[in-house]
């Protein structure tokens, strides 16, 4: 059987129960749960193709070691959407190229060893018990290419990643066949339009009434923001203040390096974050340099080529040999033998690192952006949760995430 096909217009329909702004992974996770909710809903995306500015350029990873008991949960119940995506989308054989890999959390130092090891403490108080905490030497027995210089790790096998294009379609084509989604309320339904710009979202007394954009107006009761790092920009057209800092992210992709173990989990250096997980017959590798200061939101994102020396030169201080001493076959002394390029996006930080998920300024206006680097794990959960509180399922006095909480003081992320 082909594929479902996702439902695309050449003109912008009159009216929707729901304008979706954005066609990223975000954008089609709204889509997919609001059509599944039984409203009527039209995305618009200002590109030509839907899922081209940050979403292609993410890892597609997804982990559940997170710091806080609210953000496992939300993870966790993206992570079962994707163990049975098929099925609960009605998308037959679906593909979503998920791959349970681990996550390998490696400790150079003491001091990163007895922080991990406070953290898979807590986890476990807050029913993640699944993480391993290893020695240096029970790390190597498992993955003999670790260098000697690991001193311990923390290891989660249920974590891994997938294929971001075949998420993002797979959302779009089962909003776009909502008749097949098998717990459907029914009624419900999606149309993608592109290369169309918002440019206005039009208020009447308190409430939205329309979007405006560069191919005429659309009639809407709820307009859902999920432009990713556009959309504090998106949520001002409506006068709605949002504090978000568009920061640049590159990821380094190798398509061939023999050395990279196809079965590696995804490794990531404690110190420095500095990680990589195999992909093709190579891999992705990342690093978040503290140094990229936030800035305007940008399309397209430029990419910057010493931040991939910084990755490959074995004598830089985040060099990914420190973990993986193979990582040296590729600097070759400064004569890269593979092939490699860049990709950048932006990661669209907000304060706490959380995304800001509900209701915000005139009624009918939600957010659905914000998720700080974790938008492919954490869309599903979060993208349900916002259906749920324009459908009146979810109680928003209970929403974590909502965009008007104050922002607690705690030690940030480091992926
Ligand atoms: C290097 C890197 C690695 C990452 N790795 C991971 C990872 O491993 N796991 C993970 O969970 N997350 C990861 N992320 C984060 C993840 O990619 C994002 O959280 C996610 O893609 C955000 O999706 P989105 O739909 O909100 O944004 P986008 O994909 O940017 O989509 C927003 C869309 O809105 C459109 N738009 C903007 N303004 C307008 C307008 N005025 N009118 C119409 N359309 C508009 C844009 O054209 C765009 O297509 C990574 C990000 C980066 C940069």
């Amino acid at each position: 059987m082909s594929d479902p096909t996702v439902h695309f217009a050449d003109a912008l329909p009159p009216r929707a129960q729901m304008v979706v702004i954005g066609g990223g992974v975000i954008g089609c996770a709204t889509a997919f749960f609001a059509a599944r909710a039984g409203l009527e809903v039209a995305v618009l995306e200002r590109r030509a193709a839907i899922s081209t500015l940050t979403t292609p350029v993410s890892t597609g990873a997804f982990r559940l070691q997170f710091d806080n008991p609210e953000e496992i949960a939300t993870v966790r119940e993206g992570v079962e959407l994707f163990d049975a995506f098929a099925e609960r989308t009605g998308l037959g054989g679906w593909d979503i190229g998920l791959r349970h890999g681990g996550y390998l959390f490696c400790s150079l130092t003491e001091a990163t060893l007895q922080r991990s090891r406070a953290l898979v403490e807590r986890q476990r108080a807050w029913g993640l018990t699944d993480v391993e905490l290893l020695t240096g030497d029970e790390a190597r027995a498992r993955w003999p290419w670790l260098s000697p210089a690991v001193r311990g790790a923390r290891y989660r096998a249920g974590d891994g990643w997938l294929d971001v294009k075949r998420l993002s379609a797979g959302y779009a084509a089962a909003a776009s066949n909502a008749e097949r989604i098998p717990d459907a309320v029914g009624g419900g339904s999606a149309t993608f339009v592109t290369g169309v710009d918002v440019m206005g979202i039009e208020v009447d007394g308190d409430r939205v009434s329309a979007v405006r954009t560069s191919r005429g107006s659309i009639a809407a009761e709820v307009v859902v923001v999920a432009a990713g790092p556009f959309s504090a920009r998106v949520a001002a057209m409506a006068g709605v203040e949002v504090a978000m800092a568009p920061t640049r992210r590159q990821k380094l992709v190798v398509p061939e390096m023999p050395s990279v173990p196809a079965d590696a989990p995804m490794t990531i250096e404690e110190e420095t974050a500095a990680h990589w997980r195999p992909a093709m017959r190579g891999c992705l590798a990342l690093f978040t340099d503290a140094r990229m200061g936030a800035g305007e939101p940008m399309d397209p994102v430029p990419i910057e080529h010493d931040w991939a020396f910084g990755l490959l030169d074995p004598t830089s201080d985040h060099a990914l040999a420190r973990v993986a001493p193979f990582w040296r076959d590729a600097w070759g002394g400064g004569a890269p033998t593979v092939h490699w390029f860049l990709q950048a996006g932006q990661y669209e930080y907000t304060p706490d690192r959380r995304p800001y998920l509900g209701a915000a300024g005139p009624d009918g206006l939600y957010l659905n952006a914000g998720y700080s680097g974790h938008g492919i794990m954490a869309g599903a959960g979060g993208s349900r949760l916002v259906v749920d509180l324009v459908t009146g399922r979810a109680d928003a006095a209970e929403n974590p995430y909502r965009p008007d909480r104050s922002f607690a003081e705690r030690e940030l992320d480091i992926l």
